[in-house]
């Protein structure tokens, strides 16, 4: 008998995750029903956001991760998203200076 196909979900961070920058910080969920991104102003009802990192957590780069994995997934996920800010912003800037020019 297979019983094993289901994935079980690890919930850890889901409520302290920003789904959008994948930063995780105790100060994003300051209050109870409310969570505010500290890194790129996210801002959702905490339901939302758990639920949001929840089906999120259900494709196969989450399965079968434990606590201290799914933090180093969540922080070179949120420092990808940093370096792609930094380069579009520096882009910015270079075109920026050649029409200047
Ligand atoms: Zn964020």
């Amino acid at each position: 008998m297979q019983s094993m196909l289901y994935t079980t979900i690890n919930p850890a961070y889901t409520s302290q995750c920003c789904p959008e920058c994948n930063c995780v910080s105790k100060e994003n969920r300051k209050k109870q029903d409310k969570f505010r991104c500290t890194e790129c102003g996210y801002e959702k009802h905490a339901d939302v956001v758990g639920s949001r990192n929840v089906s999120s957590r259900s494709s196969a780069e989450f399965s079968n991760l434990n606590k201290r994995q799914i933090l180093q997934m969540l922080n070179s996920k949120n420092l990808t998203w940093r370096e792609q800010r930094c380069y579009s912003s520096a882009k910015n800037g270079d075109l920026h200076h050649q029409s200047s020019k």
